[in-house]
Formats: C-alpha cells, sequence, structure tokens
C-alpha cells in the first residue's frame, strides 16, 4: 500500500504538468525501459506530452516496445534533449536514485532545477526530489509504476503497449520470476498484466531468443576461456577486454546475462563481469546467490551499488591491476562470501 498523501502530492503534481520528462539509468536494461516505456505510455494516455531520455543506447532486444523507438538518447543528441528539458515541468527519475550517476546528463538536469519525483528499488536515495516512491521490497521499478498506476485509480489507463513494457521490466529484474526479488506480490501483477491480454510468449522469444551469432559465440568464449573460479573464495569472475568483445563485434546488451552464468556452478556464490570500456575503465557486474551482499562489497570497494544481490561498480584502474585489487578484495571476504549460502 502506498501513502494516500504521496499519491495525493503526486496527482497534484502530474495534473499540474504539461510536459513531463522521464529519466533513467545509463546502459538502461529491461527494467529501465520498461518502466520508463510505460510510465509514459500511462501518462501520454492521460493527455500529457511525454519524453523518455536514455543517457546512452540501449539493446536492441528491448527496441520492440511500443514507442521504444521515440526514447530520446542523450549520447546521441544533447541539443535534442535540452530542448525538451527546456519546456519540462517535471521529471520523474526510474529504475535509479542518484542524478551523479548520469554524468553529462546530470548536470544538465540540475541546471534546470525542475521538481523531481523518484519511483525505484534502490537502497539509499539521493532527497533531491519532492517526491519519492522509494520500494526496496517490490521486485522491480515496473511492478512499482504498476501499484503506483493502481493506486492513483488509472488502471484502465494502462495499455497493452503499456502493460506489455511493464511485464518486460519484471520478467528481466527478477530472472524471469526466479529470484528471491519476486513474491507473492509480483506474481498478482503479473497475472492482472496477463489479464490486460499481453503476448507473455512473444515478449519472452524476443528478449531471450533472439541472440545474434556473434553474441551466442561470445557467450562460449566467456564461459570455455575466459571464467576464472577461485574455488576457496566460491567466487568466479570473467574479464573482457575491448580486444574480446571486437573480435565478437559487440553490440549493446551483447554481455547481457553472462555474469549470471557462473552462479550455475554449484559452489560458486559470487559471481563478476569485467567489461574493459572504450574510454579504459571498467565496468562491474556483480551477482551473487545467498546473504552474501554484493550492493555492500560494491559500494566498499568499487564505488557501485545496487541490490544485495545484483549491483554494479564502475573503476578507472587498468584491467591487470584491477583483477589483483579484486582478488584481494575477495580473499578479505572469503569468510562470508563462502557461508553465503
Ligand atoms: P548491472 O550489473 O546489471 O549493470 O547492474 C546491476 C544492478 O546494479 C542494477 O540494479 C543497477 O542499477 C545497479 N548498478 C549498476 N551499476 C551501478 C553503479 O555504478 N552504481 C550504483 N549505485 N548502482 C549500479
Ligand atoms: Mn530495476
Amino acid at each position: 500500500m502506498i501513502d494516500n498523501s504521496k499519491l495525493e502530492a503526486l496527482k497534484k503534481l502530474i495534473e499540474g504538468a504539461t510536459c513531463i520528462t522521464i529519466l533513467t539509468h545509463p546502459n538502461p536494461d529491461g527494467d529501465a525501459v520498461g518502466s520508463s516505456v510505460g510510465l509514459r505510455l500511462l501518462l501520454k494516455a492521460l493527455g500529457k506530452e511525454v519524453y523518455s531520455v536514455v543517457p546512452n543506447s540501449f539493446p536492441e532486444f528491448l527496441g520492440w516496445m511500443e514507442e521504444a523507438n521515440q526514447c530520446l538518447n542523450y549520447e546521441q543528441n544533447p541539443p535534442l534533449v535540452e530542448e525538451v528539458l527546456s519546456k519540462t515541468d517535471l521529471i520523474f527519475c526510474v529504475d535509479f536514485n542518484s542524478i551523479s550517476r548520469l554524468n553529462g546528463l546530470g548536470e544538465l538536469v540540475k541546471q534546470f532545477g525542475i521538481p523531481k519525483v523518484l519511483i525505484d528499488h534502490h537502497l539509499f536515495p539521493e532527497d533531491d526530489f519532492v517526491l519519492q516512491f522509494s520500494d526496496l521490497t517490490v521486485s522491480s521499478t515496473s511492478e512499482l509504476v504498476y501499484h503506483i498506476a493502481k493506486e492513483l485509480g488509472l488502471r484502465s489507463h494502462l495499455s497493452v503497449g503499456a502493460a506489455e513494457a511493464l511485464y518486460t521490466g519484471i520478467m528481466t529484474d527478477t530472472g524471469s520470476f526466479s529470484y528471491a526479488s519476486s513474491n507473492p506480490t509480483t506474481f498478482h501483477v503479473v497475472a492482472d498484466l496477463l489479464e490486460l491480454e499481453i503476448n507473455k510468449d512473444k515478449i519472452h522469444q524476443t528478449v531471450y531468443n533472439t541472440f545474434s551469432e556473434e553474441r551466442m559465440r561470445l557467450m562460449g568464449y566467456c564461459l570455455s576461456e575466459k571464467m576464472v573460479v577461485f574455488k576457496s573464495y566460491k567466487t568466479a569472475y570473467i574479464a573482457l577486454t575491448l580486444k574480446d568483445l571486437n573480435k565478437f563485434k559487440y553490440k549493446s546488451g551483447d554481455t547481457e546475462g553472462i555474469v549470471n552464468l557462473p552462479l550455475s556452478i554449484h559452489d560458486v556464490n559470487v559471481s563478476v563481469l569485467f567489461t574493459e570500456q572504450s574510454d579504459g575503465s571498467v565496468k562491474m557486474s556483480l551477482r551473487s546467490k545467498g546473504e552474501f551482499s554484493v550492493n555492500d562489497f560494491s559500494r566498499k570497494y568499487f564505488y557501485g551499488g545496487g541490490h544485495k544481490n545484483a549491483a554494479g561498480g564502475r573503476m578507472s584502474m587498468k584491467m591487470p591491476e584491477l583483477l589483483k585489487y579484486f582478488e584481494i578484495c575477495v580473499r578479505d571476504n572469503a569468510d562470508e562470501i563462502c557461508k553465503s549460502i
């Protein structure tokens, strides 16, 4: 149940806004795009002028969502985003909770001083929002958008396209309903989205079974050539350099899901994917099974964060140095990692 006074405040903010912009995090995933598109279609159904802005491109396997191709990409066209922000009266931030994660786009947003509403499910939101819907118990931001829509009495304004976008966000953020983050309420929400006659089979097929040949081979290469397992620390990692990525004609989204693969090993409780970026920094994706919090681990050592079992980070060290540092961090936490499950 969402606090009534917050819902009333949100209603007033939406009623008072003509032009609304929805922002989400860099390297947008299924929940980021799903919640942004779902919310946009809902607000458009209320007669608002609404824009979804993404900091950079998202994977092709999310591009089928209704009007996904109308998301404005800041990296590709900063002036267009600036023009949209100059007429925006209200901003929604979905699936992330700190404007500083937006880098250049974040700086631009700060200059405009537009009121911001948060809809998110990550720990430690910034207190830079006029209104916060921050719920750590929901499976995904897309689920939270559904709850807000329903409690505002707007369920009947959810189109099939909006429902499909929200379903995609829930499906991808829960590992197809398998992670601990999905709970009985999640399944009630999913049941209701199915009542809206979404095509779930098409969604699963499009999101999961449309790999390019190169992406599939990259996955095989990661497992056979690149995976390192520290048996005594119950930890595995895969480190991909730009050279590796180029070899497989890397496109945005091609490494999606790879970090989860080592967790299928019986005695691996933590898995990390290191991906070298074109600016020389390294993006980290961390996953865990059981009680060990990769959110705490990433906050403490890698300037990152996220959730207990799924977090990210970014380091400016060179890959070989970073891997040495990582091994030390893992060794220092080996007891906690090993007793995670
Ligand atoms: P992924 O590994 O899929 O990129 O990210 C996993 C989770 O961690 C997502 O919920 C994502 O929003 C969060 N995350 C990823 N990178 C960062 C980061 O640099 N900082 C913080 N605070 N969260 C991150
Ligand atoms: Mn999410």
